[in-house]
Parts: structure tokens; sequence; C-alpha cells
């Protein structure tokens, strides 16, 4: 046995005097030459480096563990100090492992750095504990030092591989999202010339007589345009499917309607090929569904544009029928099937990749991108559902795809429909068009006009202001990119004005057309948005939902109000007081002449404060109506509209009853065109 080890046993010794009871007494039966020789075998035969030392630091033992992990032998090292195999700048880290252990604190598994006798650095699992001699007191310390440095070197391999997965996603990621933003801002740049060409070639067919020769490129015109914008929404579709910001709006829709609508768009093209199209819808299917229906409509355009781009002659099917799935969800099957040239079996896996097409002949023959089925597949991988094709070469092709629609309440029912009645403004509502492009501009203006209303434009944010200070408008479309002050800025410097003028609703036209935008826009204070390129009908529609005084003049003289039932306002008027319950009936009537003619997060607002009032009135129908929508969500706009639309219908006819109680013989029109005035809120609970 090595000195070195009778050194260290004799410490350990010292530390095992403390051990007490029958283990102690067995301990003291024992040889004590037979037991030291057993431990320093165990010691010396150890891997680890185990060393023990004073407190002050000073080597008193080193077993041949540590001769193998550092080089140095016992002899170099008995008597050295242990920090001259510690780094310099881990000196103070044994100065405190010192510390502890005076205190009697023992330190496991303490990961460091020890350097070798070659300058090789190790990296150690330290375990140090205290040696107490018979008083209990501590005079040094034993070392377990376990060389990490295999262990190390993983670990810092495996950090650096994560780290470079890291940054490899996040580059991908950063590549996706400059790409996407990238085609996010051609589709706009295109967006805003096709909105140009488009305009003037729908205003040049409606607004001059034109020869035969004339009208048929003015139609071509048109039609090369609607083809680039299929593309360009194509293009963005795919930026979008790329970066994962496809969204799906479900709302209630009547698929036999959509259906219907569908193959008679189909029909038109396929009429020049002579072909039939029809469509089969499974009797007794539930007609009001819940589901993105124009992004289903772009589905079945997809499929059915190609079944007639791909037929020569025949007919062309679409079939909807009711599936039950395995998974118990029902789901609808839509298949379209044509009696055209079909798909090789072989080919057909790969058409719903991007860019694929049947093969390179197809395309120089018909042309597209190649993008519109697998579209398609993520469109219908959102909805749920499965694409496939069934088809063989030369034998036509049945293209199907399911969809998760559940059955939805028929909210859309009671919408009002949009009658060339309604779209007849009583007055000419005034519209102040911002744009910085000269063209658009003079094509809104132009619209806008021709709808009945009276535009002015100005080319920038700051002239908006002005315009807005100086002159009466009850509607702005607002572009978005304009140099110095955009639409966005624009329209947060309008809400922060006075009121009226901060209430006036803003739409937003824009070409950038991503839900991510559009949220972007309302969050800024505007109240819709309409894409570009515009078309006059969506304008229209637009213009018409935003004003209000004009919707409700027009409902007010399609129905005919109740009279004002007296008999809840006696029965307040007991209670309360005749004065009192004349003054609330007097503030109710202020307050909803005012309500829901500026944004539709305010309408929410006043819709709440009008349930009391007319709960305690009586008005079931606006008691309803405001109900239904202080209770909506704010993600749904579309359907915030409706409930909104509903109101006003509700709000024009109270109005009207409220008014023929004071004075029988005015005019509601009259009455409803009156100047805002300062509004007294009465709180019915105060009472
Ligand atoms: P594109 O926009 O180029 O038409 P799609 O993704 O819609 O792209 O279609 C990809 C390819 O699938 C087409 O180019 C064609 O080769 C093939 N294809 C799709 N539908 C049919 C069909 N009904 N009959 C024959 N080939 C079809």
């Amino acid at each position: 046995m090595s000195a070195i080890c009778t050194s260290l046993l004799d410490d350990a010794g010292a530390s095992g005097k403390g051990s007490e009871g029958v283990q102690e007494d067995r301990t003291k039966k024992m040889e004590p030459a037979i037991d030291r020789s057993r431990l320093a075998a165990i010691v010396e035969g150890s891997d680890d480096a185990i060393i023990s030392k004073t407190l002050d630091g000073y080597i008193t033992s080193w077993n041949a563990g540590a001769t193998r992990m550092f080089g140095y032998t016992a002899q170099d090292m008995i008597g050295r100090s242990v920090t001259s195999i510690i780094p310099e700048h881990l000196l103070s880290e044994e100065q405190f492992i010192l510390d502890a252990l005076k205190s009697g604190i023992r330190i496991d598994h303490f990961d460091s750095v020890r350097v070798a006798k070659d300058g090789r650095l190790v990296d150690v699992s330290l375990t140090v504990s205290p040696i107490r001699d018979e008083a209990g007191n501590v005079i040094g310390a034993s070392k377990i030092a376990r060389d990490i440095t295999a262990r190390r070197r993983s670990e810092v391999a495996l950090k650096a591989a994560v780290e470079a997965a890291r940054r490899a996603q996040q580059e991908a990621e950063n590549a996706n999202r400059a790409k996407t933003e990238f085609l996010s801002v051609m589709s706009h740049e295109i967006r805003t010339p096709l909105t140009g060409i488009s305009g003037f070639a729908d205003l040049l067919k409606h607004t001059t007589k034109l020869t035969r020769k004339q009208q048929r490129y003015v139609d071509l015109m048109q039609s090369a345009n609607s083809v680039l914008l299929k593309v360009v929404d194509n293009i963005l579709d795919f930026a979008k499917v790329e970066s994962g910001r496809l969204e799906l709006e479900p709302r209630p829709f009547s698929l036999p309607t959509l259906v219907r609508d569908a193959t008679a768009i189909g029909a038109v093209s396929a009429s020049s090929k002579k072909l039939r199209v029809r469509y089969d819808v499974e009797p007794g299917i539930a007609e009001w569904r819940m589901g993105d229906e124009p992004r289903l409509r772009q589905i079945l355009h997809n499929l059915l544009d190609n079944a007639v781009k791909f037929t020569e002659a025949g007919t062309i099917t679409l079939d909807v029928r009711q599936e039950k799935s395995p998974d118990g969800l029902g789901r609808i099957r839509f298949a379209v099937t044509d009696t055209g040239i079909g798909i090789a079996t072989d080919r057909q896996p790969l058409l719903f990749r991007h860019f694929s097409q049947a093969d390179s002949s197809v395309s120089r023959r018909y042309g597209g991108t190649g993008l519109g089925l697998a579209i398609c597949k993520r469109l219908v991988e959102l909805m749920d559902g499965e694409i496939g094709i069934v088809s063989d070469l030369g034998n036509g092709a049945t293209v199907w795809f399911t969809a998760h629609l559940p059955d939805a309440p028929q909210v859309v029912l009671e919408a009002k429909p949009d009658t060339p009645a309604n779209r007849v403004p009583p007055r000419k509502a005034r519209i102040l068009v911002v744009d910085d492009i000269d063209t658009n501009r003079e094509i809104l203006e132009a619209f806008l006009d021709e709808g009945g209303f009276s535009a002015h434009s100005v080319g920038s944010g700051s002239e908006a202001l002005v315009a807005l200070g100086g002159e009466h408008y009850d509607l702005v479309l607002m572009d978005i990119q304009m140099p110095v002050m955009d639409g966005i800025a624009t329209t947060k410097r309008i809400r922060g004005l006075q009121p009226p003028l901060r209430d006036i609703p803003i739409i937003a036209v824009s070409g950038n057309v991503l839900p991510f935008h559009v949220r972007s826009f309302l969050a800024a204070g505007m109240d819709d948005h309409i894409g570009k390129p515009i078309s006059r009908e969506v304008l229209n529609k637009r213009v018409h939902r935003w004003l209000p005084q004009l919707h409700s003049a027009e409902v007010a003289k399609e129905e005919t109000p109740a009279p004002f039932d007296e008999r809840n306002w006696s029965v307040l008027a007991k209670i309360i007081g005749k004065e009192r319950a004349n003054a609330i009936v007097d503030a109710f009537a202020n307050e909803l002449r005012r309500a829901f003619k500026s944004t539709i997060e305010n309408a929410r607002h006043e819709a709440h404060d009008l349930i009391n009032c007319a709960g305690l009135l009586r008005f079931e129908r606006l008691l309803d109506a405001c109900r239904e929508l202080a209770a909506s969500g704010t993600d749904d706009l579309h359907l915030l509209q409706i409930k909104l639309e509903q109101v006003r219908m509700a709000q024009a006819i109270a109005i009207q009853t409220l008014e023929r109680r004071n004075s029988p013989k005015k005019s509601h029109r009259k009455l409803l065109q009156r100047p805002r005035k300062p509004v007294l809120t009465v709180a019915v609970s105060d009472q």
C-alpha cells in the first residue's frame, strides 16, 4: 500500500469515527489492517481522481486515478497547493469551496475545470466532503473528481447543433417571410395599376357609344384583365399557403345558392365551347351551412374552370352529396366530372403540388400556373376535408373534395336584400376620396358619381384633414399607401378629432388584401376594407352599408311603425312621476337619433346602452336587435354588419314611433335628418 493511500485512509478513518451503534461495534471488532487495505484497493482502483487536502488547500493524498487524469504523480503533488491544477480564473471558486468546507458543507457534483500537467483542460465534476477529527472539527477535505470532458464535449456539440438548427429554421422563416412580403408587395403593386385598367375599361364600356369593334376590344381587355387578376390572386394565395397565413372565415351560407352560382359562372365560360354544365344536389340536404363561402366558391370555380378548359365536347356535372365520415363529422362531398382529355394515373398525385401540370405540353397548350389545385388542396385541408382525382387518360376526369360544413342558423336570411330600391339614396351623400394616385381618384370619383353620390377627392392625408375640417362629409374612402402621412396615420388623426368629425365612417381602399393587413386597418380605426382592383358593385354596396341615414330613411319609408304604447309610459309615470317619465322618453329619443352613425365598435356600445330604455318602454324589436348586436363578438365583421343593419331598421321605426307621439304630423324624414344635438344620457336605474 502506498504512503499516499495510507495518508488518505488516516483521514477517512478520522471521518469514520463518528459512526454509532451496531455498525460501530462490528467495525471495532474487524481487523483494522484488513479494513484499511480493502479501502486502499478501492481508492487506488477508482477511475476518479480521489484527493485529500488540508483546509488551506495543501494536498495530503493523491490516488492513481488522479495521476491518470492530471498526469502528475503523488510524489509531484503531495505537499503542493491544489491551486497548481486550478486555472487562474477559477481560483476564487476554490476559495469559495474551502470556505464552504470550513462551515462543514459538502459540495456535490460541482462542474469545474482543472489543468493537467501537459496543459490540457480537464472538465471535472467535483464532490468535496469535509474531513473531521475525533472532536468533529473540520480539518481537511476529500475531493472526488470525475472526468466529464467527453460528456461536456458532446453537450457542447449538441448545443451547437441545436443552435445551428434553430438558426437554420430562423433563416428559413425569415426567407419565407421575405418571400411572402415580396409577393404581397408585388401583388399590391400589380393590383393598383389593374384598378386603372379595369376601371377605365368599365367606364369606357358604359359611358361611350362604341362601335362593335371597339366594344369587342374593351371586352377582350376586360377578360385579359380578369385573367391577370386571377394569376395575381393565385400567387398571393400561394404565398399565404406557404407562410401558413391562409385563414378561413366561416359564416352561414346557403349551399344550394353557392352551387347554383358556381355552376352558372362555369356555364358562361362553357357556352363558347357548347358544353353543358349541370349540377345535382342530393335531395333533403340541409340548406344553411357554416363555412367560408368565398373560399368554397374559389375551389369550385377552379375545378369547373379546369373541367371547361380540358373538355372539348360533352357535359360537366357538379355533384353535391352528404357524406357520412367514419369520424362522425358530417361532410359535404363535391365532385366535378367532365368528359375531357383526362389525366394519366401516374401524373394524378403530382397535380396537387405547386406549379405542377399534367405535362409540359399542357402548359404550352392551355396555359395556367399550376397553382390552382395546390391551393385547393390547402383550402380543403383547412376545411377538414380531402381532395382527389379519378380519371383515365382520354376518358374524362372527376375531381372531388370533401369539406366539414356544419349546419348553420339562418342568420343571413334576415339580412335585407340589396334591392335597387334601397340602393338609391334619398339625398346625395358626400364622400371624400383620399388617394395619392390620380387615376385611382378619377376612377373612384366616376364610380361614385354613377352610383348617385357626390364625390370629392384629395391627394394626401393632410389635405383630407383640411377637407374634413372645412365641409361636411358622410364617408371617407382612404387609400393606405400614401407618402408622408399614410392612410393609417390619417385615420388615427381623424379619430382624434372632436365629434362628430371623428365619427365619420372610413373605408380602407387598398391592394393589401391579406387578413393581417385588413386587421391592421380595422385596428387603426377604419370600419371596413375594399380590395383593389375596385369593382363598381362592391364599392356601391360598401358605401351604402356605411351610410346609416340613407338606410334608415329608406327602411322607415317601407315599414309602418306601431303607435307608441302609452300603457307602459303610464306605468312608468305612476312610479316616477309624469315629468321624469317624459324626460326619459325624450332622452331615449335623442339618444336613439344620435346612435349608430359612426363606427361599428361604437355601435356595439351604443346598442348596449340602449337596452335598458328599449326594454323599459317596450320597444321589443329594438331591444332584441340591440341585445344581439351588443352580445356579438368583434371578429366576424360581416355578421356584425348584418346585426347592425337590423338595429338600424328597428332604430328608424322606433324614432318614428317616438316622433309621432310628440308631433304626429311631422315627416319622419325631416326628423331623421335633423342636425345632431348634444345628448342627455339618462340612467334608468337612478330613479
Ligand atoms: P392551372 O392553374 O395551371 O390549371 P391547376 O393546379 O388547376 O393549375 O391544374 C394543374 C394541372 O392539372 C392542369 O394543368 C392539368 O394538367 C391538370 N388538370 C386539372 N384538372 C383537369 C381536368 N379536369 N382534366 C384534365 N386535366 C386536368
